[in-house]
Formats: structure tokens, C-alpha cells, sequence
């Protein structure tokens, strides 16, 4: 019994990011803790996202390095892909991992219960394979986010679909892969799949990739796919998949635009959801958003004050230096005696796709509507390691400065190592940065990165300059 006079002083439901930052904190500032998780210790990030996920992109950009090797004078011989290898060694990785994350749960004094827990009020938790019911003074919520797909009803053959969840798990690698969405998960796999030799289409609904991003970086990432040779089909939705036994790709995926598309991998990026569906939020008076997820406050508070939530359950921002942060902000707030909360303006981050985008701060049309005025910096050049390749590769970087204290209030780059370039320069991009503070800042030569200390000349859009 904790000193509150419930089991527990802190119950966590969800062992991910968020979840086992927010324990591990709580635990060691003296609460009692307990976490449940139903699937596997690390959640989405460590077991199906973005570590397995790095390591296929590390996988797949291999073999471009073969082909750049050979444009550098190196014999590479016939390069052979070895897949069930290449995904034993990265699922023992995983499991390395989800051992560590454990062991760091245990050495803090936290109770593991490895299985699904759901709320019973808002101080009970009942856990569902034991049938154990705990109380707790606060609740964590702290579930993540699930891959959405649409009901059999909408598109039928749906079930002959995966998502990222499954993407993992593929024994072979496909020959054919269609892959339906146009946001983070479409983009990266198309480019993985794409770089490891498979015959790659991705279907997006709208025109351009990447919504919300940038519009240089859509446009970059847009045509890179078509160069990396993925078949990039526009304005476009799957409307049926169908299984044709006896096929070596048995699946046809009949599209909106009356056009088919054989696969023997069908994968839908169409988005993530909350991961709320009967965890007892209704029964513990938790308040949840449209879109199903937990309603928080700036401190991740709910409506109900001893309960709180987050990471992706919480559709803030869904990346996993995020949830760590929100985990710890709880956790320092509520156990550990010193207040802050979580800033969620200027968050740094990548898209691995082949090249990466690396991005901070507002996209160009943001820091319009919010500044009104605002002038660019930009430039889309081969980079000095292109000009002894046959595949000419280019890469684009443009700062928005917002024009009355010329303050960079963003940075967007498309180009190899975008994510290593872009965690540097959220650094200056949070401290405030000027134009002038960036222009003082001397190059290292010979980089790609230097092109963005010697960004002089601004853009002006076509028709103010005619
Ligand atoms: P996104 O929200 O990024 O993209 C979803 C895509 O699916 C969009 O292109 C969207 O189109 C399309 N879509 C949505 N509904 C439908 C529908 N009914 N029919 C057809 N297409 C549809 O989701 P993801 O699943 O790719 O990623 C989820 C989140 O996970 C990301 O937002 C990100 O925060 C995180 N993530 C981060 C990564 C990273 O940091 N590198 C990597 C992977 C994921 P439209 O654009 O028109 O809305």
C-alpha cells in the first residue's frame, strides 16, 4: 500500500516512450509505481516504429551506397540482399531493447504487469488477463496511437491489407508493393522498399505528398520518390483489393480512378488513431476529442484532475522525444516537487526518407498567415558528392524569417542527413536566431550543411519579381 492509501501512488497504462519515461521519474522520486502494457515493453517507437523502421531505411540506403561505391571506382561485385537475415539481426535489437527498457522499469522500483489494463473509475484499473483490480491515486494515460484502417464496408478486401504494424513481420520481401497514403509512414516505406530492390507504388489521395509540410519540402520529397523509381499515382484512393489465388501477386488493388494495381504486399498508411477504444475513459469520466483521443491541458492534465495522458493518446504533436517530454514534465510536476511543462513550439523533426527532410519551426505559408510578411532564403543545388555519381541527386534548405526582427522562425531541408542537420539547428531556431546571427555563422567547408550560413540572396516569388 502507498502512502496515498491506494495500491499505488501512480498507475501508468501504456509501457511506451511516454509511459516508461513518466514511471521511471515518478518511481524515483520516491512515489510507488506500477505500468501495464499489453503488447510489448517500448511501445510503438522501440518494437514497431521508428527503431525497427531506421534500421530498414539503414537497409535500404545500402544499396544506393553499392551504386555511389561503383561510381567511386570500387568493384561491388553482384550485390544480393539477404531479407530474413537482415530482419533476424534487427528484431534481436528490438528485443535487446525492450530488455533494457524493463530492466530500467525494475532498477527503479517499478511493478510491471505485462498485460492490457483499463480503467474501472478514476481511481481503479482492472487488469485484464489476471483479473486483478488495482487503485491508484493518479492515473497515466499513456497508450499510444494505432494504426487506422478504413471498415470491410468501405473498402472491401481491407483484411488483405497490413499496416505499419505488420510491416515489421514480413517473412520475405515483397516483389510488388502497393502502398496506399501519401504522410510519414507512406513516404518512408515507399523509399525503403523502393532502395531494397522491390517494385513500389504508392497511391495518395491528394497531389502533392506530405500535407501540412513545407511546400518546398512537399514538392522535394514528391519528386524524389519518382527518381528513387516508386510509381507515384495521384489523386487516387483504393477502392477495392482483391485476392487471386494461384498469383504471384495476388493482389489486384482496384483504385478511384478506375485503374488496377497488382501487388503481393497491400500496405495502408492512411493515418493513426488514439489508442482509447475500451479503456474505460467513459467509466472513469475522461473527456475525449472527436478523433477519440484524450483531451489534456499544458501540464497534461485531463478532465478528471487525478488522471493524466501523454504521447500520441493525446494527438499533440505524435513523435517520441515529445511523449518523453510530456512523461517527464508529469512526473517532475506531480512527484518529484518541480513544476514546468512541456513547450511545444519549435519541435525539430525528420522524415526518413532517402534524402531526409529535416524540419523546424513554421512551413513558409504558417509564418505568412501568422507574420504576414516574411522573407525566404532558398536553394535547391547537386551537392559537391553528386558531381562523380551518375544519379544526380539534389538537395533543398529554406529559412523563413519573419521580416520585422528578422528572427528564422523556420528551417526546412530535404537532403542526405536532413535529421542530423536539423537537431543542430533547432538549437538555434528555439534560442531565437536571427537572419543575421545565422549569416555571422561561418562555414565548414567542404559540407552541405554550410549552405545554410550562406543563404544571402532572397527569394522572390515569380510574379513580384516580373
Ligand atoms: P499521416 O497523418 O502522416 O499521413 C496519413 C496519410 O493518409 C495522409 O497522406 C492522408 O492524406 C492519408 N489519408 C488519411 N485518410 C485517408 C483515407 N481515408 N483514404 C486515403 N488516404 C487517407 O499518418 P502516418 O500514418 O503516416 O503517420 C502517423 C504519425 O506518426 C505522423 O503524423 C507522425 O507524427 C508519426 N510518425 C513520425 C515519423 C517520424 O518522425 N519520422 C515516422 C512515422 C510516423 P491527406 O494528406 O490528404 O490528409
Amino acid at each position: 500500500m502507498a502512502e496515498s492509501g491506494y495500491d499505488y501512488d501512480l498507475f501508468v497504462i501504456g509501457a511506451g516512450s511516454g509511459g516508461v519515461r513518466a514511471a521511471r521519474i515518478a518511481a524515483q522520486a520516491g512515489a510507488r509505481v506500477a505500468i501495464a502494457e499489453e503488447f510489448r515493453i517500448g511501445g510503438t517507437c522501440v518494437i514497431r516504429g521508428c527503431v525497427p523502421k531506421k534500421y530498414m531505411v539503414y537497409a535500404s540506403d545500402y544499396g544506393r551506397k553499392l551504386d555511389e561505391a561503383r561510381d567511386y571506382g570500387w568493384d561491388v561485385g553482384e550485390p544480393d540482399f539477404d531479407f530474413p537475415k537482415f530482419m533476424t539481426k534487427m528484431h534481436n535489437e528490438v528485443d535487446r531493447l525492450s530488455g533494457i527498457y524493463l530492466r530500467n522499469l525494475a532498477n527503479a522500483g517499478v511493478d510491471v504487469f505485462e498485460e492490457r489494463a483499463e480503467m474501472q473509475d478514476d481511481h481503479t484499473v482492472l487488469i485484464k488477463e489476471s483479473g486483478k483490480t488495482i487503485s491508484a491515486d493518479k492515473i497515466l494515460i499513456a497508450t499510444g496511437g494505432t494504426p487506422w484502417r478504413p471498415a470491410p464496408e468501405e473498402l472491401p478486401g481491407v483484411e488483405h491489407t497490413i499496416t505499419s504494424n505488420e510491416i515489421f513481420h514480413l517473412e520475405e520481401l515483397p516483389k510488388q508493393i502497393v502502398i496506399g497514403g501519401g504522410g510519414y509512414i507512406a513516404c518512408e516505406f515507399a523509399h525503403i522498399f523502393a532502395g531494397l530492390g522491390v517494385e513500389t507504388c504508392l497511391v495518395y489521395r491528394g497531389d502533392t505528398v506530405l500535407n501540412g509540410f513545407d511546400w518546398d519540402v512537399r514538392t522535394a520529397v514528391h519528386d524524389g520518390l519518382t527518381d528513387a523509381g516508386v510509381r507515384v499515382i495521384t489523386q487516387a484512393v483504393f477502392d477495392k483489393i482483391e485476392k487471386r489465388d494461384g498469383e504471384e501477386c495476388p493482389y489486384k488493388v482496384h483504385l478511384s480512378n478506375g485503374t488496377t494495381v497488382n501487388a503481393d504486399v497491400v500496405v495502408m498508411a492512411v493515418g493513426r488513431r488514439a489508442a482509447t477504444e475500451g479503456l474505460g475513459c467513459d467509466k472513469a469520466g475522461v473527456k475525449l476529442s472527436e478523433r477519440g483521443a484524450v483531451i489534456v491541458d499544458e501540464k497534461s492534465q485531463t478532465s478528471v484532475p487525478n488522471i493524466y495522458a501523454v504521447g500520441d493518446v493525446t494527438d499533440r504533436i505524435a513523435l517520441t522525444p515529445v511523449a518523453i517530454r510530456e512523461g517527464h514534465s508529469f512526473a517532475d510536476t506531480v512527484f518529484g516537487g518541480n513544476e514546468w511543462s512541456f513547450d511545444h513550439d519549435d519541435v525539430p523533426s525528420a522524415v526518413f526518407t532517402q534524402p531526409e527532410v529535416g524540419t523546424v519551426g513554421m512551413t513558409e505559408a504558417e509564418a505568412r498567415k501568422a507574420y504576414g510578411d516574411v522573407d525566404i532564403y532558398k536553394t535547391n543545388f547537386g551537392p559537391m558528392k553528386i558531381a562523380l555519381l551518375e544519379k544526380k541527386e539534389r538537395v533543398m534548405f529554406k529559412l523563413v524569417v519573419r521580416q520585422d526582427d528578422q528572427r528564422v522562425v523556420g528551417v526546412h531541408i530535404v537532403s542526405p542527413d536532413a535529421g542530423e542537420m536539423i537537431q543542430m539547428l533547432g538549437i538555434a531556431v528555439k534560442m531565437g536566431a536571427t537572419k543575421a546571427q545565422f549569416d555571422a555563422t561561418c562555414a565548414v567547408h567542404p559540407t552541405v550543411a554550410e549552405e545554410i550560413v550562406t543563404l544571402r540572396q532572397k527569394w522572390v516569388p515569380e510574379t513580384e519579381s516580373a
